[in-house]
């Protein structure tokens, strides 16, 4: 089985390797003159390198020939492997200005996100046996993301070359902070990274100090924007590239609409917390992966419905419910 899969005669969609269940992220190589340009390389792991190793070996190309790394956004299973990348060819990293602050709030000295995303996660509700666990779980992801680039920041609304072609660079907040998304207009080809994913629902959370203080509200205007653009061809971070990308922008506001309505529902009888309400939702056989993102995108539902108004947040014994 080949390594690689080659779209449209210069991009090509490469499977790098996760631990995850979502098994893979699709890094991307856009062939041009001057090299390759070089998409969300993926998680730093073992197998990953191994991985690229053999993919580069079969496309026939080495690290020299990349000319730029180009990143999405900066969750772990994109950005991850930059630096390593970065140190082989001493290409640029290129990523949104918005994302390389979140890498510093997440990954950089301190990692200060740690303790604040723990802080949150008690004042709505996660019961406290847990929290060490999930300070070992946040720690465990410095190595995968390291070394760490430098970063040359990319200016979204400005357009960008990606092999031989210009791209838009489109902001679309929601699924991460900065998340950008490339466009060719001339021949509707969109790379979407986890914005628009088909078969799942990209995740969307709710995190502290950071500067968007209602991610799902963005997540769905971004959708909203995004779904009006003429796109023939759809590059996703995760699962395979796909048509019907408008349907699909509508598919995934109508999930949110749903899964508001079930929660709302939910704290019609008694207020709950957050983490009742994750529990609710997404069933008590989570592992502490799973968790973390289900109770950041519970959250993200909550602070949305506080903010338009149709539920009120209350505080009793330092800890914080919702009610309808
Ligand atoms: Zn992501
Ligand atoms: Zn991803």
């Amino acid at each position: 089985m080949s390594l690689f899969t080659l779209h449209n005669e210069s991009i090509y969609q490469i499977k790098a390797p996760l631990p995850f269940p979502l098994r893979w992220v699709n890094s991307y190589l856009i062939r041009g003159k001057d090299g390759y340009t070089l998409i969300d390389p993926g998680l730093h792991t073992e197998a990953a390198e191994q991985f690229w190793e053999q993919a580069m070996h079969e496309l026939g190309i080495g690290f020299r020939d990349i000319e730029q790394i180009v990143l999405t956004h900066h969750h772990p299973d994109h950005y991850g492997l930059a630096g390593y990348f970065q140190e082989r060819s001493d290409a640029p990293v290129r990523m949104s200005a918005i994302g390389y602050e979140q890498v510093g709030l997440l990954w950089g000295e301190g990692q200060p996100m740690t303790a604040s995303l723990l802080r949150l996660f008690t004042r709505h509700g996660m019961p406290e046996e847990m929290l060490l666990s999930m300070q070992d779980h946040m720690d465990s992801f410095v190595s995968l993301v390291s070394p760490q680039p430098k970063v040359s920041i990319m200016t979204i609304g400005d357009s960008i070359m990606l092999g031989d072609h210009e791209y838009a660079t489109l902001h679309t907040p929601g699924h991460a902070a900065g998340h950008v998304c490339f466009y060719r207009a001339e021949t509707k080809e969109m790379l979407c990274g986890d914005h628009v994913i088909p078969q799942i629902s990209p995740n969307v959370s709710y995190l502290p100090g950071s500067i968007d203080e209602n991610p799902l509200g963005s997540f769905l205007q971004s959708l909203e924007a995004i779904g009006r653009y003429d796109v023939a061809w759809a590059y996703p971070g995760h699962r395979e590239p796909f048509e019907k990308f408008s349907l699909r922008t509508q598919e995934l506001i109508q999930h949110h609409e749903s899964r508001l309505e079930l929660m709302r529902e939910m704290l019609l009888e008694r207020p709950l917390t957050a983490y009742e309400v994750c529990r609710n939702t997404f069933g008590n056989k989570l592992t502490l992966h799973q968790l973390r993102f289900a109770l950041s995108e519970t959250l993200a539902h909550l602070i949305y419905m506080r903010e338009s108004g149709k539920i009120k947040q209350v505080e009793q014994e330092a800890c914080l419910y919702f009610q309808a």
